[in-house]
């Protein structure tokens, strides 16, 4: 349904025509988020400028290998703020490197951070954003309401993060007005969504990307709550007319019917993370530090490049091999999601094609507050046009 009444999220930047180079910079962060993949936290593991320096050579100087038109330069930790300075010189270093070698990616490039939001406001950061604004996308992680976000997103203490981050989302929407954050929903905060999905309308940000986790959490019951939540949630959106200006990712047109296409979830393989020692992965769900249960998976490094002969089995992914028959024949299939790097962790041996289906019951769930959604809007909307 195309409907001027309703707000579309923001589209992303050249979408599967840009190649994204993540960097993890840091291992470091200053919180202990509960649903976090990440182990192992450190404060002493973070890039050398150096390892940063050798897989920006290699991405650039092998057009052949990497025949994108337009790249996003992605960095990640740990909490890549901690290393803002680090991330402007590797930066510079980027649009040196891309001018130098007349590359078409220095035409078409983007910047790209996720962070807690934590230093937003410190001179460095505001002076980054300033320097590379027109090329810049930065996404701050807010979990909704105070109650919510401080039930996970905790320092080392156990003290709730909620009062520094909310204290720096006024500059960052001002200085990006249409940015989105992601929220993730495990089965405690469950009985927080609908509120706080609003309360990230209230403070300002217009589009909220939601999740469920992939991870094995869900218990007896949840979708159950989870569906009450998506109801509450879906009329106050309504009765309030918020779809006009906002949009939350739970609603959406195209999820819950079956799939025809046969494509991979995520781009896995097709992008590419560097870590700290210069390893490179299909994505950073690959990392030591982001597997609790598996061996990573390299798949080449910064000073001999990318082994293709490890990087296939990730190209010849699909929807089908990886899911079970009852996923393939799933009547309420599309939008249900899975993470490549989850599906590896969970599996019952080391393969990469077993998909987890831990949250099934979530996305039946939400489906069907999808479909009342949309039946409510519509209804409302050509009652509207009547008048
Ligand atoms: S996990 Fe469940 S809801 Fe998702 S595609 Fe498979 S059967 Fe359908
Ligand atoms: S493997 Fe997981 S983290 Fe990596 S791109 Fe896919 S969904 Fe995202």
């Amino acid at each position: 349904m195309v409907n001027q009444n309703i707000a579309k999220a923001p589209s992303v930047w050249m979408k599967s025509a840009a190649k994204t180079v993540t960097f993890m910079v840091t291992e470091d962060c200053q919180l202990r988020c509960h649903y976090c993949y990440l182990v192992g936290k450190n404060a002493h593991t973070r890039m050398d400028f150096e390892v940063a320096r050798q897989a920006i050579d290699y991405l650039v100087e092998n057009r052949d290998l990497f025949p994108e038109q337009a790249i996003v330069w992605d960095f990640i930790g740990g909490e890549p703020l901690l290393e803002i300075g680090l991330i402007d010189r590797i930066c510079a270093y980027i649009e040196y490197k891309q001018r130098q070698q007349e590359h078409p990616w220095a035409e078409s490039y983007r910047f790209s951070l996720t962070s807690n939001g934590i230093l937003y406001d410190k001179p460095a950061v505001q002076q980054f954003v300033a320097k590379n604004r027109d090329h810049l996308s930065i996404g701050i992680t807010i979990d909704g309401t105070p109650e919510k976000h401080d039930l996970h997103r905790v320092y080392p203490s156990g003290k709730g993060s909620y009062a520094d981050t909310a204290r720096n989302i006024p500059l960052w929407l001002a200085q990006f007005p249409g940015a989105s954050t992601k929220v993730t929903v495990a089965s405690d905060d469950l009985p927080h969504v609908a509120d706080s999905v609003l309360h990230l309308f209230a403070l300002g940000i217009r589009h909220v990307s939601i999740n469920v986790v992939f991870e094995d959490v869900w218990r007896e019951g949840d979708e159950r709550i989870f569906e009450k939540q998506l109801l509450e949630l879906a009329d106050r959106i309504i009765d309030g007319t918020l779809y006009a200006e906002h949009t939350c990712s739970f609603f959406s047109e195209h999820i819950g019917q079956p799939v025809q296409d046969n494509h991979n979830w995520c781009g896995t393989g097709r992008m590419l993370t560097v870590d700290c020692q210069g390893h490179f992965y299909p994505c950073h769900r690959f990392t030591p530090f982001s597997l609790a249960r598996k061996e990573a998976i390299t798949i080449g490094n910064c000073r001999d490049g990318i082994d293709f002969n490890k990087l296939r089995p990730f190209l010849s992914l699909d929807r089908f091999s990886q899911s079970s028959e009852a996923c393939r024949t799933c009547e309420v299939a599309s939008g249900c999601a899975w993470c490549q790097g989850a599906n590896y962790d969970y599996a019952d041996t080391d393969t990469i094609f077993q998909r987890a289906t831990y949250l099934c019951n979530m996305h039946k769930a939400r489906v069907r507050a999808n479909n009342y959604y949309w039946y409510k809007l519509k209804r409302k909307l050509a009652s509207e046009r009547c008048q």
